[in-house]
């Protein structure tokens, strides 16, 4: 996709603190974290949110699962994370490039 934010990470025209590649998936760091640890996980295809996941999605959106206790232990994140996917508008989302919010440290806000 042209205009989207996250594809022009994926293709290395903006930058970032990169945490995690493969040929799947790239994780960084947000640029406007609101914890102690704030990592972007996201699929290297332009998928725009869930609502437009497709069946030949599974591999990939499996693939950002798996990555995600794999990212936790590299960190250090033995105490735990949670995780938050934005979708469309009504969910906050803003970059409209599926992305996985990984989220630790002290003072996560309540959320029950
Ligand atoms: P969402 O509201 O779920 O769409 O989240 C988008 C996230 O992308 C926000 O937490 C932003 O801080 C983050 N973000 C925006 N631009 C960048 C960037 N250039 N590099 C890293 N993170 C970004
Ligand atoms: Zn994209």
């Amino acid at each position: 996709m042209d205009d989207c934010l996250f594809c022009k990470i994926v293709a290395g025209e903006i930058p970032c603190e990169q945490i995690y590649s493969d040929a799947l998936v790239l994780a960084f760091n947000d640029i406007n974290p609101v914890a102690d640890t704030h990592i972007l996980i996201i699929p290297r295809q332009h998928i725009r949110s869930l609502n437009d996941l497709r069946p030949d999605n599974d591999a990939v959106l499996a693939h950002m699962m798996q990555v995600l206790p794999k990212i936790a232990q590299q960190q250090g994140l033995d105490n735990g994370y949670r995780t938050i996917i934005n979708t469309e508008k009504g969910g906050g989302q803003v970059i409209f490039h599926l992305h996985i919010h990984l989220l630790a440290g002290k003072n996560l806000a309540g959320f029950h």
